[in-house]
């Protein structure tokens, strides 16, 4: 049976069902759910991410990771995490940066929380001397310093969606038409979640609630809060969500995300402003949200490109400069993809950030 198929048998059997059922089951079915089947990374997949793009990703943000275990006094054993790791290429080029830095690496034990089977084995290839270790779920995190990066996970998690009406709220909802799928709306209620959207919302806008991503947050907050380290979640997104930004690509285009259940890759953009709420409430710090070119900037990319452009010279040079460009300039990734860093409360945010 095609996940189309078994998508219209559920609904026929249930009713309609709301965007982060559907995102569940086309993300991560267990035999044909979008990660589960494939690796969907690169020039040849569907999207491509900023450590796919450049070494230079993965070696600033290990760096900036590593400063911060320094300035916590280097302790002796602490976990090294990654949150939905892709193809691994974040990791290795993390490890690769941070083998310079004295005692780093021995201290460390690599930890990758992954649900997709696939993507596990080029990670265990890519990444096989430093023998990680996979876990199903930030839950099971261990107790102990955590230094954890996210790139482009949160916006992979199910959100749902509600349209105001009056002071209620209505879901989007995905149910049947003769034998395709159909946007609907569900009966107008309220929302408890939303209370405070009643506030900065009118009638007939769209908000986003992403609830997989609160007790991932909190979780990863509360080790770094008690036992030290440092998060830094990459992402698209901004401080509110308002509007629809539920997408879909297949090979680097938009498509319509009901078109083809389980073949493209499904995201929506990341309001930062619940995880970061849900950080504090944990007892954690963040930073203020910067944008990804800032960042970058800020720990010495440029310096790092003129390094790498030093050996090289017609199409590679052309390559590596447009690499840093597509990572930074504000019109491409620069200004769309922000970071949040998390922090202990005496300690200041990894570089590259402000309090
Ligand atoms: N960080 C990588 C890959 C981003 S794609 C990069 O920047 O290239 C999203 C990743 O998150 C994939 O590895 C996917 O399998 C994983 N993922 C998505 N939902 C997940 C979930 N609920 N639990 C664990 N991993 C998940």
């Amino acid at each position: 049976m095609s996940l189309k198929d078994h998508l219209l048998a559920r609904i026929a059997q249930d009713g309609p069902m709301s965007v982060a059922d559907y995102m569940a089951e086309c993300l991560l079915h267990p035999t044909h759910g979008y990660y589960t089947t494939r690796d969907p990374l690169g020039a040849q997949g569907d999207f491509i991410t900023a450590p796919e793009i450049s070494q230079m990703f993965g070696e600033l943000i290990g760096l900036s990771l590593a400063q911060s275990w320094l300035d916590q006094g280097h302790p002796d054993h602490f976990v090294l995490a990654e949150l939905g790791p892709g193809r691994g290429t974040l990791m290795a080029d993390m490890l690769r940066a941070t083998a310079r830095v004295p005692g780093f690496l021995d201290a460390a034990e690599v930890v990758l929380v992954e649900a997709s089977p696939a993507l596990r084995d080029i990670q265990a290839q890519t990444l096989k001397e430093f023998k990680p270790r996979w876990i199903d779920s930030a839950a099971d995190l261990p107790e102990a310093p955590l230094f954890l990066v996210a790139n482009e996970f949160f916006d992979a998690l199910p959100i749902r969606q509600f349209l105001r009406d009056g002071n209620g709220w209505r879901e989007r909802l995905i149910g049947l038409e003769g034998d395709a799928l159909a946007w609907g709306l569900g009966p107008q209620g309220e929302q408890v979640a939303l209370k405070d959207r009643l506030d900065d919302t009118r009638d007939g806008e769209l908000v986003e609630l992403c609830a997989a991503a609160i007790p991932i947050i909190t979780v990863v907050a509360g080790r770094i809060g008690t036992h030290g380290g440092a998060g830094l979640i990459v992402d698209y997104g901004d401080w509110h969500s308002l509007g629809d930004t539920f997408q879909a690509l297949q090979t680097h285009e938009r498509t319509d995300p009901l078109a083809l259940p389980g073949q493209a890759d499904l995201t929506a953009h990341v309001d930062f402003e619940p995880l970061a709420l849900a950080t504090r409430a944990a007892g954690c710090a963040h930073s203020r949200l910067t944008p990804q070119g800032v960042f970058l900037e800020r720990l010495g990319i440029a310096t790092r490109a003129q390094a790498l452009a030093a050996p090289l010279g017609g199409s590679e040079l052309e390559a590596l400069v447009a690499a840093h460009r597509r990572l930074t300039h504000p019109e491409e990734m620069g200004n769309l993809f922000k970071v949040l860093g998390l922090y202990p409360t005496p300690s200041s945010p990894p570089p590259g950030l402000e309090p």
